[in-house]
């Protein structure tokens, strides 16, 4: 999907300070993160932050010469100011911990699906979106994304009903070429969302 992005350092108007942009873990940060990252902010004097529509944010003000030792810190935090194609334009809607239209949890599934793919695939180059949505009212796009998870519920083998998710493959978001993803019939237990997806980027490759 041809998308702008904001990660990593920019120059700001006056050039005298500069900005970073951040990607947050699947749009989220933990208490002690938000309180390490205050930290790191007063420490280094930075007085503005600003949040972007894709879940992450930007700082803003920074000195130029503080600038090393603030991503570094920001890479303890598990904060990245270069994230790879596979994540670069991936997000998770709000999910099963904190909405209750969830079918299924979203941010710790799509961290992990992201960790093992950037595992499984270190050379990928082609930046693509994966966007994952505990229901199908598709609060993070998954309807304009190249693979589109949308949660549901579905039998085990066992007969048990668990968390899932149906595949929607295909969609762009990028003006006058854009197109809706077609859901190709396949539904999963959230467990072997990421397996199907590995065969399906080793096909892609
Ligand atoms: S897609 Fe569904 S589960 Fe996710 S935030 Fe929107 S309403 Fe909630």
């Amino acid at each position: 999907m041809a998308q702008r992005h904001h990660y990593g350092s920019f120059n700001s108007h006056n050039r005298k300070t500069c900005g970073l942009g951040i990607k947050t873990s699947s749009g989220k940060l933990g208490a002690e993160t938000v309180s390490a990252l205050i930290k790191l902010m007063e420490h280094h004097h930075i007085d503005f932050v600003r949040l972007t529509p894709t879940q992450d944010f930007l700082l803003l003000g920074l000195k130029k010469n503080s600038l090393p030792e603030v991503i570094e810190g920001l890479h303890a935090l598990d904060l990245q100011t270069a994230p790879g194609p596979l994540r670069l334009h991936s997000t998770a809607c709000t999910g099963l911990t904190y909405c209750k239209f969830a079918l299924s949890e979203t941010k710790e599934f799509t961290e992990q699906l992201l960790k093992r793919l950037e595992q499984r695939f270190p050379e990928w180059e082609k930046p693509l979106t994966i966007a994952v949505s505990g229901c199908s009212h598709g609060c993070s796009h998954p309807f304009v994304a190249d693979i589109g998870l949308v949660g549901c519920k579905i039998k085990d083998p066992s007969g048990e009903s668990v968390s899932g998710y149906d595949i929607y493959l295909r969609g762009r978001l990028n003006g006058t070429d854009s197109r809706f993803a077609e859901r190709n019939g396949i539904r999963l237990p959230s467990y072997a969302v990421a397996g199907y997806l590995e065969n399906l980027l080793e096909q892609l490759s």
